[in-house]
């Protein structure tokens, strides 16, 4: 579907079609489409300068940019370094871990534990912590680098009966951390690796078993991040903190590819430690078009009650897809902030069912047998029913 033009949560196709957005762009345009505050920061960014190298210079983006971010993410996060993409930010953080412990004479250190039906990207490192099966990188498995996976917690999200999920968890850590470097996680909702909401209790237990056996806590927020489940970031249901994070995607409100991993003063300044330096430094590190996008996204978030906005988009999803769940194709029904979920019993043809979700207006991506939404979230009332109820209308008829 060749596209013209996009506009608040609106996408035009070449041949004049509107469709309403029912993905932000695979999570990342949480403000819409062409959103002006943002257009016209990076208009300005252009006049000024639209890249500049990193090694060595600086620039006012890179640094408001980098105190936004340790201002509204846990204070122990106090050291920010940025690079292009949620996959790159991913390697960062894996390299980071790894660094910190060849750092404190540990080089055995240098395998991760995850869990499964995860997904962190799709570079090679990231590829070795995502879902084997379900991470889509299944091909490529007998090259990537071979790492510890717990089985994917049950325990849904809100549930207190944790205590199987996370003994299964502790078993692989226990025999395994004296090579584990860190645990990476999604926090909280597993995104493109199987849609699922897993519950924040067994996310806390796991940051404790972290601390208890040595090994450091990466929280990877790239689909998470800047609002979606209801919080800014999703690692605060858990109250908790990590040692290293990834944020991606919305950071520049969808607008031009970036990523940062966050990470404590402790690990920053023992890979420093004797003159030394992060080994790792990407040409379009700081980017200050991308910075200045990111600037005024999270000025956007800010200005706007975005919680009241999610919280309505996720009451409307809950009443709107609550009848899915009498359907005979459909699995399971839920919601958590502004994603909505129907997990049918079969996967869908992509093809067919995009077909019909354009005939009718919206746009909207299946993958396997999940059937999700997460608009922008200033999508209004009028625009998210008619979603919702179009979404409702093509998945009983398949
Ligand atoms: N981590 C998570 C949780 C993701 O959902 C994704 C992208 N789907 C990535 C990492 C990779 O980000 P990118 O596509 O920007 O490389």
């Amino acid at each position: 579907f060749p596209v013209k033009s996009a506009s608040g949560v609106k996408i035009t196709l070449e041949d004049g079609t509107e469709l309403i957005d029912g993905m932000s762009s695979w999570w990342s345009v949480i403000h819409g489409y062409s959103n002006p505050k943002i257009v016209n920061a990076m208009k300005d960014q252009l006049d000024k300068m639209s890249h500049v190298m990193f090694g060595g210079l600086t620039h006012s983006p890179a640094v408001t940019l980098a105190e936004k971010l340790i201002d509204i993410t846990p204070k122990e996060l106090e050291k920010v370094f940025f690079s292009d993409s949620g996959s790159v930010a991913v390697e960062v953080a894996l390299k980071m871990a790894i660094q910190y412990w060849f750092s404190k004479g540990k080089k055995e250190k240098s395998t991760f534990m995850t869990i499964r039906n995860g997904y962190h990207g799709d570079t090679f490192n990231a590829m070795s912590v995502c879902d084997p099966v379900t991470g889509m990188h299944d091909i490529f498995s007998e090259i990537l680098p071979i790492n510890h996976f717990a089985p994917q917690p049950r325990c849904a999200f809100g549930d207190t009966n944790i205590n199987e999920d996370v003994a299964a968890f502790e078993q692989i850590l226990k025999a395994n951390h004296k090579n584990i470097a860190g645990i990476i996680l999604e926090p909280v909702v597993q995104g493109a690796g199987g849609m699922w909401f897993y519950s924040q209790y067994y996310l806390e237990a796991i940051a404790k078993l972290a601390k208890q056996y040595d090994v450091l806590l990466i929280l990877d927020e790239i689909a998470t991040g800047f609002g979606r489940t209801g919080k800014m970031f999703a690692m605060e249901h858990a109250n908790i903190v990590p040692d290293i994070l990834c944020l991606g995607k919305a950071l520049t409100g969808g607008n031009i590819t970036f990523a940062a991993t966050l990470a404590t003063k402790e690990i920053a300044e023992t890979i420093s430690a004797n003159n030394n330096v992060f080994m790792h430094g990407p040409t379009f590190m700081g980017n200050p078009l991308a910075c200045s996008a990111a600037i005024a996204s999270l000025e956007l978030l800010e200005e706007r009650d975005w919680k009241a906005e999610v919280a309505t988009i996720e009451k409307m999803l809950k009443d709107g897809f609550e009848m899915c769940k009498t359907f005979k194709n459909v699995e399971d029904v839920r919601v958590l902030g502004a994603i909505g979920v129907i997990e049918m019993k079969e996967s869908v043809n992509v093809g067919n069912i995009q077909e019909e979700f354009v005939k009718r207006g919206i746009w909207v991506r299946p993958f396997g047998k999940m059937v999700y939404i997460m608009p922008p979230y200033v999508i209004c009332a009028k625009d998210l029913s008619f979603l919702i109820e179009k979404v409702v209308e093509v998945v009983e008829n398949i």
